[in-house]
Formats: C-alpha cells, structure tokens, sequence
C-alpha cells in the first residue's frame, strides 16, 4: 500500500511556529491558527512586498527547528511497521530540499521511501499533487490545504483532510474526509488496509 503526506502542519508543525516568528518581527499578537501558511494568501492579504518579507522569516534555521505535529511519528511508525510505502509530497520550495530532507530523516529515520516537491506559487512545470500521487500509485492522502486536497481527489485518491482553523469552511465532496488528529488518520488508513 502507498501512502502519502504533506508536510507542514501535517508531520510538521508550521503555522504556529511561523506564527511566533510573524510577531515577533511586526510586534504583534496573533494567535496559532490567525494565518494561513499560504504566500498567495499572504499575497492576498498583505500585498506582494509583505508576502515577500514573510518568506524571508523561513530560514533554514528556521524549518529545521519545527516541531514534529502531535502523533506523527508515532503514526507514521505504525503504518511503517504495517509495511505501507510512505512518502511525502510537499510544496516547499526548491532551496528547502536539504533542510527537508534533514528533518524528516531526523525525526522519522529510514521510514519516508521518497520526498516529492510539487506545484506551488512560482514554480510552473512541477506536478500537482494529485499528479504525482498517481505517477506513484498513492492511494490515501493527507494535507491541510484545500486546493491540494480537491487535486488528489480528481485524481481518484483517498484524500484526508487535515483539520485546520483555515480549511473549517471547506464541504467534503467525493473522496474527500476530514480528520482532526493522527490516530483518526491512521484509523482511516487501516480501514483500508
Ligand atoms: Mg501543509
């Protein structure tokens, strides 16, 4: 069985940290869950200057310093151990490929069998996820974002929605389920198993 996940705020845990490093530098007060871990959201919201200043905050310190989301790696050992090939499809720009590669080895050693890098704002010619899950034979997905979530779909993959304050207004449809914590996604998975 092949498996994939997305990775921030997934298996790691993006948004609140970036969330600290957004008040800090703006001397600000947002809470974990106030912004969207999107630069076209950022765009939206902020303007392209700002957006651009945003992603300045990912350092490699930066992302090799997340920590790991509540129950990944327990989980991800579970489906390991149950012989699944597990793999990551990230959105994460091209000059985080080391730094990714790094983290995931650290906190998940010699489980993940390959990280792919998808379509995301900039980057034309890479794969959707929805793509590259089926050049893969990936049958379950998990991601927090909506327009990942409706291309793996589309694709015919068991897409699991990962539960955030900024995907709540989003309709299941398809094959499309929403689950809020690790052991609701691994009890999905195993359903299928
Ligand atoms: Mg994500």
């Amino acid at each position: 069985m092949e498996i994939g996940f997305d990775c921030d705020d997934v298996l790691a845990e993006f948004e609140g940290t970036f969330v600290k490093a957004y008040n800090k530098k703006y001397n600000a007060s947002l809470n974990k869950g106030d912004l969207t871990p999107s630069y076209m959201v950022w765009e939206d919201k902020f303007g392209t200057k700002k957006a651009d200043d945003l992603l300045k905050l990912i350092t490699p310190e930066f992302t090799t310093n997340l920590e790991v989301v509540e129950g990944a790696v327990e989980g991800v050992k579970e489906l390991y151990d149950l012989g699944a090939k597990l793999y990551i499809i990230t959105n994460r720009f091209i000059d985080a490929e080391q730094v990714t590669e790094d983290y995931i080895e650290t906190h998940f050693p010699g489980m993940f069998k390959e990280i792919r890098y998808a379509s995301n704002h900039g980057l034309k010619g890479r794969k959707n996820k929805g793509e590259i899950c089926k050049e893969l034979g990936i049958t379950h997905f998990t991601d927090d974002h909506t327009d990942n979530i409706v291309k793996t779909n589309e694709h015919g993959v068991t897409s699991l929605l990962y539960d955030c304050p900024w995907n709540k207004e989003f309709k299941e449809h398809g094959l499309i389920e929403r689950v809020h914590n690790w052991p609701e996604v691994i009890a999905r998975i195993k359903r299928d198993f």
